[in-house]
This record gives C-alpha cells, sequence and structure tokens, in this order.
C-alpha cells in the first residue's frame, strides 16, 4: 500500500535519483522504478474543485496549476467568481493558465447576490445569471452550479426557490451551458405548509428540501452535482439517490471530512459503481480546512487515494 508519506518520499527519492533522466538508456530503467501510482495517473478522470486550495493557490496560479496537474488531476471546478474575474486574476488569463498547465475548466461554483428568493428581485437573479453565463461560455467552461442555499423556510418558500432554478436554467441554457445546483446538509432538513423554519426531522412530517427540489425542478433545465459528504452528514444514502434519479446527477462532489478515505464513514466504492452505472464521469475532489499541514498537501493526498482505488476511473 502507498501511503502519503511513502509516495513523497519515492517522489523525492525519484527526483534526486534522475527519473527525468536525458540519457535514453535510462528512461527504461527510470520508467521501470516509476511508482505504479504515477503510472496510472494518466488513465484517470480526476477533478478538483479549486475552494480546496483556499488562498494557496492565488499566491502563485500557473504554478498551483501545474502542480495539480503533476498530482494527476486532470479537470477543475472554478470557484471565487466576479464579473469577468477567479479570485483575482482575469477569467481569460486564468483559462490561459489552466490551458497552459494542461487543465480543463470543466465546471464553476457561482451563488446569485441574493439569498432570499422573492418576486420583487427574480429580475435581478435573472439578469445576473445572464452575465455570468455569458462570461462563463466565453471561458468554455461547461457546467454551471449554485453552491448555496437560499432561504427555504417553508414548503411554498421552497416551491418559490425551484420556479426561480428553473427560470435561472433558462437563461443559463440560453448561454449554452446546463445550470446545476450543489448541497449541503441542510436541504435534507423538513419543510411543511406555512412553516417558518425547515426542520432536521427524520420521522416527522413535511418533505425534505432536497426532495422538493428533485422533484420540483424540471430536469431539462436543471441538474445536480450532489456533494456525497454532506449527503450523509444530512442522514442519507448518496446511493439511494443516483439510483432514484439516475438522470439528475451529473457531477458529484467526493469529499470526506478530511483527506479522503481517511475517516471511514464514507462508501466512495459504492458510490463511484452507482454513478458510472448511470452514465456519467466527472466529479470533483473537494476539501475543506486541513488541521495540519497544506492545502496542496491535502488535495495531493486525495488523489493520491483516488488514483490508488481501483474502482475509480
Ligand atoms: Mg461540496
Amino acid at each position: 500500500m502507498t501511503t502519503r508519506r511513502n509516495f513523497l518520499k519515492n517522489t523525492s527519492l525519484c527526483a534526486l535519483g534522475g527519473l527525468f533522466a536525458t540519457k535514453a538508456t535510462n528512461m527504461q530503467a527510470a520508467l521501470r522504478n516509476t511508482p505504479a501510482i504515477s503510472r496510472t495517473t494518466a488513465a484517470k478522470n480526476l477533478g478538483l474543485q479549486i475552494y480546496s486550495l483556499g488562498g494557496e493557490l492565488f499566491e502563485n496560479v500557473p504554478v498551483g496549476l501545474k502542480k495539480l496537474k503533476d498530482m494527476g488531476y486532470a479537470t477543475i471546478e472554478l470557484a471565487g467568481y466576479s464579473p469577468g474575474k477567479v479570485g483575482n486574476v482575469d477569467m481569460m488569463e486564468f483559462k490561459k493558465m489552466a490551458d497552459d498547465a494542461g487543465l480543463v475548466i470543466l465546471s464553476s461554483h457561482v451563488n446569485p447576490p441574493v439569498h432570499q428568493y422573492t418576486k420583487d428581485n427574480k429580475g435581478q437573479i435573472l439578469e445576473f445569471w445572464k452575465q455570468t453565463a455569458d462570461d462563463h461560455a466565453k471561458m468554455g467552461v461547461k457546467y454551471l452550479v449554485q453552491p448555496g442555499q437560499p432561504s427555504t423556510r417553508s414548503l411554498e418558500e421552497t416551491q418559490y426557490v425551484c420556479e426561480v432554478f428553473n427560470d435561472s436554467g433558462k437563461v443559463i441554457k440560453a448561454a449554452g451551458l446546463p445550470f446545476g445546483y450543489h448541497n449541503h446538509d441542510f436541504e435534507f432538513a423538513k419543510v411543511v405548509p406555512g412553516g417558518t423554519e425547515a426542520k432536521f426531522n427524520r420521522h416527522g412530517k413535511g418533505d425534505a428540501v432536497y426532495d422538493v427540489f428533485l422533484r420540483e425542478t424540471d430536469p431539462s433545465l436543471v441538474f445536480f452535482e450532489m456533494d456525497v459528504f454532506w449527503t450523509v452528514m444530512g442522514q442519507n444514502d448518496p446511493v439511494r439517490y443516483l439510483k432514484q434519479y439516475p438522470d439528475r446527477f451529473k457531477l458529484l462532489h467526493i469529499k470526506d471530512s478530511s483527506v479522503l478515505g481517511q475517516s471511514g464513514m464514507m462508501n466512495f466504492e459504492t458510490i463511484f459503481n452507482q454513478f458510472y452505472a448511470n452514465g456519467n464521469k466527472d466529479y470533483f475532489v473537494e476539501l475543506e480546512g486541513m488541521g495540519n499541514g497544506t492545502q496542496f498537501e491535502g488535495v495531493k493526498g486525495c488523489a493520491d487515494y483516488l488514483l490508488k482505488s481501483d474502482f475509480v476511473k
């Protein structure tokens, strides 16, 4: 088994030992000594939500993106959009840096500027999505995803959110992009007609907000990116949702309580198997703040876990 420590050691030994020696005669021997983990890198479709790196990426974006490529990542999902920019970098410059690193920008997380959706601010929300979708279409991004939950205190408010999601999906689709929604755990709280607050109550009355979202959004306008960790934290089974709605989940967030595979609380094998059985392939690793070490080290630990897992393609 290749532990992170061993892998780091192997990598530095390879560098010191001349893995990249220029003499052709040395190349075969060097390849034979390359850790198995590196040889499988190119074959896998690893994606990363760049939020996982926090501010570390923006210390030097071109170098940071190249590091991700070297770890085995092939695609990224953006966070930190503001009109024309990703973080503090012009969007088109960011795209060139990703191209130069050999990474595909597949998706982007963006929240509209309001939390509570009303008839008065729907126009403002749709106008925001129009500009956002146009910006992302120019950049060649394939999916636009809302990661934040709007206010859903009652069944009626939740249904209105679905109406705005559908209308947002239309505006974004007109720019050539599909619109998706990403969950946390609070979508698994329940709402009732005329309610004043969504509540976690597995055996109580009402509908989980997530179920209302799935039921009352138009599949041709809204898809779902399931964060499998937050689904489990909401006391639900990601595989049950993947089986019940095989056509709704185009993307996954592959996340654990820290570096992937270390907590033992996530059954990633059954999740990946069902996701692939549904005909999908694109997912993004997500990592919250690391207790020890840098975010880059944690993100590398996640890549190592996926590269050595036979069930991951
Ligand atoms: Mg997530």
